[in-house]
């Protein structure tokens, strides 16, 4: 292969064994002990010049023996980084370090890290053990690690693939969306390029009927053989849920996504298939898919410039909607286009995280989701919000109250959550199930969320460690929770269609002195939306399927200004402060009539070409 030669080329020949591929990086193993622990400047060499990921490897027979490399790192590294686990990869002469406090596994300026690697001849990866057992982290380490065979083979192929010459009758760019255009839900694009196929997103629309359910995958331009890539912006369902199908229908390549992403998804998909039995339907996909999209996950962080297929170039940026959320820019060819694809995004702060990226130097196309692009979704400044919560949330309290806050368990709850911190709230807060264990993700990746929070972890105040957090994981301790007012009570589902928000509510409901606080939208037809309509008897489904009726005497309040999204201003501001100014703006992802009044908005302002596409409407970029 010609990028192995020419890399072979510019380092020192008698030094090399081997050269391999792990997706796009370019693994180089030495059988020389010098080189291994002098090669920085060589290679930061060969990098710039080839402006490829290399990493440098010892062979096994230099590693120090297993136990004597364990001695060595505990050794090294201060007791204070609390490593709960070293377990070994001879197959990539990786050593990983599962620690409490991974910034002291690395030390100041990598010189602790360097150290293990240069006595030890192992190649060190870190890993943080969240101070919140997560289940969801554990199972999906596990499962890279006992698949570290089928990994290696499976990364290898798809370097093989990526550097390969390849040669299509294409000549163009197009992309055509599959979903989420001119509607919001079951997002997904298919970007052909010269060389390549990728496919952005592929999500379900889980309000939608039958045929407007999922992406529409049976056109002719669709053939998951012919896909190089699917790349994936955020852990939402109407972005992500359709995957685990796709590998139980046959696609077989390399997911890309962040690393919160990934873990997120699986917490989401695993609860999709259980609440699908939970209502005798049959999933659109079992728990073997979920498997098979964990094993071919290839995670990337935010900044990091990764190949990907024989012509197209990935970077995420934060997108600033949810832990992990990424803006997907995608450079074609050597300079030939770039796309930039920001769907969805906050361009304002929230308490957990920073404001999407804009410092995009060369954007031609940018694609822009319009959930609330139209005229009137201006929503009120997010300090105002902030101050309605608290506000209801403290009178409650006073009266000797329950807070009842249906929420969505990613993202909105662990939101609710800092805001609590931040204004030094005192009561008891109940968490329920499913966003115990997606804090828990949370809590193991704090250089995903804002700096301010960062700096929080670091100095030994994360906020989702609070005391005031207590967790509710079974049915009897759901029964204490009522007993002990005041409290708030955070639980799913966020539109109070199911889950135990639904309990709360039973027992809440007759008593004025409780409060039921949305936090959220509540889409219509659901119990959260009558209920904000003003319903006051109330049919409620409980667990075993019979239905009673409820008679809703407890507070109702609604706080609009919490959104993950950007409101039309934030969007209009997204698009001017972009780096470089884009030729032409996709609106996508949002209702018919915000799309065009978007597209009409941006087009005035900027005098930048807009299109609306529908559905299977293909637009050629070049
Ligand atoms: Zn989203």
């Amino acid at each position: 292969m010609e990028i192995l030669e020419r890399v072979k080329s510019l380092l020192p020949k008698e030094a090399i064994s081997r050269i391999e591929l792990e997706g796009s990086e370019i693994i180089v193993y030495t059988k020389d002990r010098e080189f291994f622990k002098t090669y920085e400047d060589t290679i930061r060499q060969v990098v710039g010049q080839l402006k490829k990921r290399i990493e440098i490897r010892p062979e096994n027979n230099l590693s120090l023996e297993q136990e004597a490399t364990r001695q060595k790192i505990m050794e090294i590294v201060p007791p204070e980084a609390n490593i709960k686990e070293i377990y070994f990869e001879p197959e990539r002469s990786l050593v990983i370090i599962a620690a409490e406090k991974p910034g002291l596994v690395i030390g100041k300026g990598g010189e602790t890290f360097r150290r293990v690697r240069t006595e030890s001849f192992w190649v060190p990866r870190i890993e943080r053990v969240p101070p919140i057992k997560s289940d969801i982290i554990d199972g999906i380490r596990k499962v890279l690690h006992t698949e570290v065979k089928f990994r290696k083979n499976f990364l290898n192929k798809i370097g093989e693939s990526i550097f390969s010459e390849r040669i299509t009758s294409r000549y163009w760019i197009r992309v055509i969306g599959l979903g989420a255009c001119r509607e919001v839900g079951r997002s997904c694009f298919l970007v052909e390029t010269p060389k390549s196929k990728v496919l952005i997103d592929c999500g379900v629309n889980a309000g939608g009927t039958n045929s407007g359910a999922y992406p529409i995958l049976n056109t002719r331009e669709f053939d998951y053989n012919e896909l190089d890539a699917i790349i994936i912006s955020h852990s939402h369902l109407d972005h992500l849920g359709f995957v685990p199908t796709l590998y139980e229908r046959g696609y077989s390549g390399p997911l890309y996504l962040t690393t919160p992403t990934i873990d997120l998804a699986t917490l989401l998909w695993l609860d999709y298939i259980d609440v699908m039995q939970r209502n005798a339907v049959n999933p659109i996909f079992t728990a073997k898919g979920v498997k098979e999209a964990v094993k071919r996950s290839v995670p990337l962080e935010y900044g990091e410039v990764s190949d990907v297929a024989p012509d197209v170039r990935l970077t995420f940026q934060n997108a600033g909607h949810v832990l992990g959320s990424a803006l997907i820019h995608l450079h074609i060819g050597e300079g030939l286009h770039n796309i930039v694809y920001a769907s969805d995004l906050k361009y304002g702060r929230t308490p957990l995280l920073d404001q999407a990226f804009t410092d995009f130097q060369r954007v031609e196309t940018l694609i822009l989701e319009s959930t609330y692009g139209g005229a009137e979704d201006i929503k009120p400044p997010r300090q105002e919000s902030e101050n309605e919560l608290m506000n209801i949330i403290n009178r409650t309290m006073e009266r000797n109250g329950g807070c009842l806050i249906p929420s969505f368990a990613v993202e909105r709850a662990q939101d609710i959550m800092t805001i609590l911190v931040e204004n030094n709230f005192q009561y008891p807060v109940f968490i329920d199930g499913m966003i115990w264990d997606a804090t828990g993700i949370y809590t193991a990746y704090p250089e995903y969320m804002s700096r301010n929070i960062q700096k929080k972890v670091f100095s030994n105040q994360d906020p989702f460690k609070s005391e005031i957090f207590k967790r509710v994981a079974s049915p009897s301790d759901r029964e204490k929770v009522l007993e002990q007012k005041p409290c708030v009570i955070i639980s799913t589902s966020g539109m109070l269609t199911g889950g135990p928000a639904i309990s709360y509510l039973q027992a809440l409901a007759e008593n004025p002195n409780n409060t039921l606080i949305f936090v959220g939208y509540q889409t219509e037809g659901t119990m959260g939306r009558r209920i904000q309509k003003g319903w006051k008897e109330v049919p409620v489904k409980l667990e075993g399927g019979k239905t009673i009726s409820i008679n809703l005497q407890m507070e109702v309040a609604t706080i609009d200004g919490l959104s993950g999204h950007s409101d039309r201003n934030q969007l209009l501001s997204f698009v001017n402060r972009l780096a470089a100014k884009p030729d032409k703006v996709i609106v996508i992802h949002g209702e018919n009539q915000k799309v065009l009044d978007l597209a009409r908005t941006i087009h005035q302002l900027f005098r930048i070409e807009t299109v609306a596409p529908k559905n299977l409407e293909g637009i050629r970029l070049k």
